[in-house]
């Protein structure tokens, strides 16, 4: 049985309290909001922290009041009648309807980064010499790198950059507002753009103005369970059945969610059903999006996928 490495607990009750104790604590200090991805990760000796401090008993986190509190659960998310329909779509997705009820909203935007090499107990990563996104000094998805390649793998992450949507950190120091696409960096360690002592308090989605659409399309093994090993949202504004402004975002494929809005592009001054248009926009993504070998299935089939996966997010919008 893996069991989690002793730690001390910290409970506060509201943003300020916490964001006292995060500056307090330091670097071996780390948040847990639902804990459906910190623990496993913590019992594989993945991450470590001295100190746990929970955002569970934070009432404000939990509000819905014109934005989405970073603490709502994916199944407050999916229930909540303000909830754009492809975010809902992304967040019924993720794991299971009982991981749901714990994970939250925030947790996974922040969620670590993935790879084959990575997620195996202790033991798994120990044999290999470990890697170096943490404890090794080779990276075995490509042995030449300096860098770590590990994948994004929130399913509400790619939807939110699409949508336009914007989140808040809070820290000691004050507080900053950011577009959800720049919260992310190209990089499997330092996959955020996120202070050390800052904590994501809540997400703002976009006004609906009925002229934009969205939608997202998720590659997993069972589809009952699984994590993406590719997902791809799409969003498009529609006026009398032309598109005049297009965001594809695809994750699964790269350390961050891929932007391949330039693929989008060539739909704008084209009817949404434009078939030789999407097929030429599929093409584009998936060629800007390129998996590497480090999650499930063969990467060639994964990269067929992805321009299916994109021709099908877009034929949604229609
Ligand atoms: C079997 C299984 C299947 C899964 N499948 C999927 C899937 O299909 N898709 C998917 O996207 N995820 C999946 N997950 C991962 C996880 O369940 C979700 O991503 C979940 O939304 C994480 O939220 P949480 O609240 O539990 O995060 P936690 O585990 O509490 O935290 C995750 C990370 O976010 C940080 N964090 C949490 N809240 C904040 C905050 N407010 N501010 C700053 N940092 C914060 C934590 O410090 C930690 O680093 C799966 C997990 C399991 C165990
Ligand atoms: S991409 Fe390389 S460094 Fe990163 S987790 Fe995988 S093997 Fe390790």
């Amino acid at each position: 049985m893996l069991r989690l490495p002793w730690f001390d607990y910290r409970a506060p009750r509201t943003v300020a309290e916490a964001a006292k104790i995060l500056a307090g604590e330091g670097p071996e200090a780390m948040l847990v909001a639902g804990g459906t991805d910190l623990f496993p990760n913590m019992k594989r000796g993945q991450q470590a922290a001295r100190t746990l401090i929970s955002l569970r008993g934070v009432a404000e986190l939990k509000t819905a009041n014109g934005k989405f509190g970073s603490g709502l659960t994916l199944t407050d998310v999916v229930r909540h009648e303000k909830t754009p329909a492809a975010l809902r779509q992304a967040a019924a997705q993720v794991a299971t309807p009982q991981l749901q009820n714990m994970a939250t909203l925030g947790g996974n935007l922040c969620l670590d980064t993935r790879c084959n090499y990575w997620d195996q107990s202790f033991e798994w990563r120990q044999s290999i010499d470990f890697c170096l996104k943490r404890d090794g000094e080779t990276c075995w998805v490509a042995p030449g790198s300096s860098r770590c390649w590990a994948v994004a793998s929130s399913d509400t992450a790619p939807v939110l950059c699409a949508i336009g949507a914007e989140v808040t950190l809070v820290s000691v120091d004050g507080e900053r507002r950011i577009p959800v696409r720049e919260l992310f960096r190209d990089d499997g360690i330092e996959y955020l753009n996120k202070r050390s002592n800052e904590i994501l308090t809540s997400i703002h989605v976009p006004a609906q103005d009925g002229s934009w659409r969205a939608s997202y399309r998720k590659l997993r093994r069972r589809e009952s369970f699984d994590f993406p090993v590719l997902g791809v949202a799409a969003a498009a504004r529609i006026v009398d059945g032309v598109v005049t402004d297009a965001r594809i975002f695809v994750t699964g494929a790269g350390s961050r969610p891929h932007d391949a809005s330039a693929a989008a592009a060539v739909l704008v001054g084209k009817r949404v059903d434009d078939r030789d248009a999407v097929a030429e926009a599929a093409d584009r993504a998936a060629r800007i999006a390129k998996p590497l070998d480090n999650t499930d299935f063969a990467l060639g089939w994964r990269k067929e996928m992805a321009r299916h996966h994109v021709t099908a997010a877009l034929a949604d919008l229609a």
